[in-house]
């Protein structure tokens, strides 16, 4: 239903619709040669268009792939039916080519391809028939030149498997786009909300340092309790410094410093580090940087970038699996691929990734992959996660080169 309103609009469905099911109306009752003699064959002719009929007007309440099902074999069984029921009415041919069209509709890749080899078997069956059986007698405008008639059905559906290749294309992107629309959308709310979070904490500190401060200038505070102090304010200290670290990527800092980036030592460093917490999972982390890849990036931000993932792919990791970190350069892009075989995502997971505190951890905070999502969209990069529950997951980053 939801898909439904977003793809058509449902008032131009309707008239359509209705438009077409007084055309079927009309073919049966005026003029039609079989009226003055209506055997079974009008009755079918009648009963499919009935049938037609309910699953066109049904489809925007029911919209599942059955009633569509339904809708492609009620099509094409009325459009054959017409063929064979009135021989004169050669134009009827036509519509046998476009049967698979119907399908492009319901922008169904699995129900295009049946409709479309479904039509196929027909109109064999519907040439042997004219071929071998009725020999020309009540399709001469086939027969008297079946192999045209043969070249233009084939023809027509290579024309409509295009037109159907293109539409679904162009979906496809849209679909992308929308996504990523949502996400930058998503980024900016995570990002405001972070902010005010971070400047909320700050002010309170400033304040207790500020006192802390005071105190220990003060010769008559008590010697005691004064020897805590410097310890006190470097604590304070360090969650200042996170707290500005955290401010600078969620309102993205225009002047931070921009280093050409050597990724085969930053991913040392990165590996460095890592490794140490690896080894307490039993995860070595195999690194492979082939040529010179260099990005333009603040060198700090991309370190938090790679410890994030690597550090997500070791914590997914069961122990003893290995992690693989690879870089190359592909074109003007430097690629890093980031791969594990841990316990992997399912869909929903994935489209969750970035949202903040989205965590299936105990003692996740969720906002390691909401900080990396920012961090690659202020370098102009890309990011993408392809997992498999059970199987694992790569992450793959793509950045501009430095020039
Ligand atoms: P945190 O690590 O604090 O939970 P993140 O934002 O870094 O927060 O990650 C969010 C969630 O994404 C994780 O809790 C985990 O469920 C999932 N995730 C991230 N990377 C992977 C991975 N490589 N394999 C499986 N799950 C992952
Ligand atoms: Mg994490």
């Amino acid at each position: 239903m939801k898909e439904f309103h977003k793809n058509f609009n449902s008032k131009l469905y309707y008239i359509s619709i209705v438009t077409v099911i007084i055309l079927m109306f009309a073919g049966l009752l005026v003029s039609n040669p079989r009226m003055a003699n209506p055997g079974t064959g009008y009755a079918v002719h009648a009963v499919l268009i009935v049938v037609l009929s309910l699953c066109l007007l049904v489809y925007p309440k029911y919209e599942n792939r059955p009633v569509r099902i339904l809708t492609i074999m009620a099509a094409s069984a009325y459009f054959y039916v017409l063929f064979f029921l009135y021989p004169e009415t050669w134009s009827t041919f036509i519509f046998l080519c476009f049967i698979p069209a119907v399908s492009i509709l319901f922008f169904d890749r699995k129900l295009f391809f049946f409709s479309l080899i479904l039509n196929g078997v027909l109109i064999s069956i519907t040439f042997s028939f004219i071929f071998v059986i009725d020999n020309g007698v009540r399709f001469s405008h086939i027969e008297k030149d079946l192999t045209g008639n043969i070249v233009n059905f084939i023809g027509s559906q290579m024309i409509i498997y295009f037109i159907f290749h293109l539409t679904n294309r162009r979906i496809q992107k849209q679909r992308l786009y929308f996504e990523q629309v949502q996400n930058a959308e998503r980024l900016k709310t995570t990002g405001q909300l972070a902010a005010a979070v971070a400047h909320e904490i700050r002010n309170p500190l400033t304040v207790v340092k500020g006192f802390l401060q005071y105190y220990a200038g003060d010769e008559e505070f008590n010697k005691e309790y004064k020897r805590n102090f410097s310890l006190l304010i470097d604590e304070l200290d360090a969650a200042e410094y996170v707290i500005s670290q955290f401010l600078s990527i969620a309102k993205p800092d225009k002047e931070s410093s921009l280093d050409k980036v050597d990724i085969k030592r930053m991913l040392d460093d990165v590996t460095d580090l890592l490794n140490t917490y690896g080894l307490l999972h039993d995860n070595q982390i195999h690194l492979q940087v082939k040529g010179d890849c260099y990005v333009s990036a603040n060198t700090i931000e991309l370190k938090q970038l790679m410890i994030n993932l690597v550090k997500n792919a070791i914590e997914a990791s069961p122990h003893g699996s290995p992690i693989s970190v690879k870089a190359e350069k592909k074109r003007d892009n430097i690629e890093i691929k980031i791969e594990d075989r841990g316990r992997g995502m399912s869909k929903e997971e994935v489209n969750s990734l970035g949202t903040p505190f989205y965590s299936l951890k105990s003692k996740g905070t969720g906002l390691g992959l909401m900080i990396c999502y920012n961090i690659v969209e202020k370098y102009n990069g890309t990011i993408q996660f392809v997992s498999e529950v059970g199987t694992g997951t790569i992450v793959t980053l793509h950045f501009p080169q430095a020039a």
